[in-house]
């Protein structure tokens, strides 16, 4: 029964290792940012179809519901894998790398891809030995696009109903084999901003006649450092980064406008606000000061990822079993839109180790250095 004896789930898992290797190397090659993963969801359905699994596509979009029916009435358990990629140059020498220019997989969601299609043909050829329904959810959009609410909004949660949902994300500081397996908050609620400056471009000779945006910009950059450093409890993990600054066209140009593009990460609802409202304010007083205009747009807010206790306790053990590396781990202040499945539902992400201990610089996720090959 393959309900009582994980040790046989986990030999299947060996067995088809390769083909899940194969398909993640193809997922890969051919990364798609949010919202146009029209191939990995052609890719995904065509697999689903040779496995005889029922599905939908166009959920939310690009996301597609696969249902697998065990032999008996029972609960409904939602397992997610996320197919889009992120805007980074690849550089890797690889067969596999990127095809596609300017686009990469970097945060693992290639992989997950993978593993939720062999974990689909390990219950689909098992299905006689359990009980209940497992719906597939592969979603659009992760990265800030919250491809996960429009599917939630397409019926994702019903018919069947969803009773418990988990999830897996690689991690680049745990070491593959381990998994961190960690009860309530694991990651924060983020948002992302825009903040536009808009001064009076002209002569690089005549900084007088003009309203430099660059360094309005600049200023507003350093100012905003000061909010987690000085208006943060220093107990209370939050993070305020500017990950893009985007000026001027060239070297003797004073531009017309500078646009800033950042996040915030927090854990508790109160600080998040409070980092969102002085970012306004600081934003918008510090350009005034120096004779510029700034406006701030907040896009999409991911709450905070909670996992449910319960739930963490069963996949815990679960990994115990198997005899893998469960470590509790600490909260993280990376972002989720899973957060909104487990706002509805118990359920749980676990970070999946993808970190090789004998490389010598570290691999993060997020940056084109995450699948070199494995020699450091
Ligand atoms: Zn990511
Ligand atoms: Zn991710």
């Amino acid at each position: 029964m393959i309900s009582e004896d994980w040790r046989e789930v986990l030999d299947k898992a060996k067995s088809i290792s390769e083909e899940i290797v194969t398909t993640r190397r193809t997922i890969h090659s051919r990364p798609e940012l949010g919202y146009q993963e029209r191939e990995t969801a052609a890719l995904v359905e065509a697999r689903l179809r040779e496995l005889g699994i029922e599905h939908r596509g166009g959920v939310g979009g690009t996301g597609v519901i696969g249902l697998i029916q065990g032999s008996r009435p029972g609960r409904t358990v939602l397992l997610r894998a996320d197919m889009d990629a992120l805007p980074i140059t690849e550089e890797s020498p690889e067969a596999y790398a990127s095809q596609n220019a300017g686009v990469m997989h970097a945060c693992g969601h290639d992989g997950h891809t993978a593993m939720l299609l062999g974990a689909a043909r390990i219950l689909q050829e098992g299905r006689t030995d359990f009980a209940g329904t497992v719906k597939l959810m592969f979603q659009p959009a992760e990265e800030g696009g919250g491809g996960a609410v429009k599917m939630i909004q397409d019926g994702l949660l019903e018919n069947p109903t969803v009773d418990a949902a988990y999830a897996l994300h690689v991690w680049h500081e745990l070491n593959t084999g381990a998994l961190m397996v960690r009860s309530g908050p694991l990651l924060a609620g983020a948002n992302s901003f825009t903040i536009t400056v808009t001064g009076r471009g002209g002569h690089a000779s005549r900084p007088q006649a003009a309203v430099d945006p660059v360094v309005v910009a600049a200023q507003i950059v350093m100012a905003l450092q000061t909010l987690v450093s000085r208006e943060v409890d220093p107990s209370v993990p939050a993070v305020v980064t500017l990950g893009s600054f985007q000026a001027g066209t060239a070297f003797n140009i004073i531009p017309d406008q500078a646009v800033i593009k950042g996040t915030v990460r927090a854990f508790e609802d109160g600080v998040m606000e409070h980092l969102e409202s002085r970012i306004e304010a600081v934003a918008t007083g510090v350009a005034s000061a120096l004779r510029a205009r700034a406006s701030v747009e907040i896009h999409m807010h991911y709450p905070p990822t909670i996992n449910d206790e319960a739930m963490v306790e069963l996949a815990g053990g679960v990994v115990r079993k198997l005899g893998l590396g469960a470590v509790p781990g600490e909260p993280l202040l990376g972002a989720e839109d899973f957060s909104y499945v487990l706002q509805r539902v118990p359920g749980a992400m676990l970070m999946l180790g993808v970190k090789n201990p004998d490389w010598v610089e570290p691999r993060p996720v997020h940056t084109a250095r995450i699948c070199l090959p494995p020699r450091p």
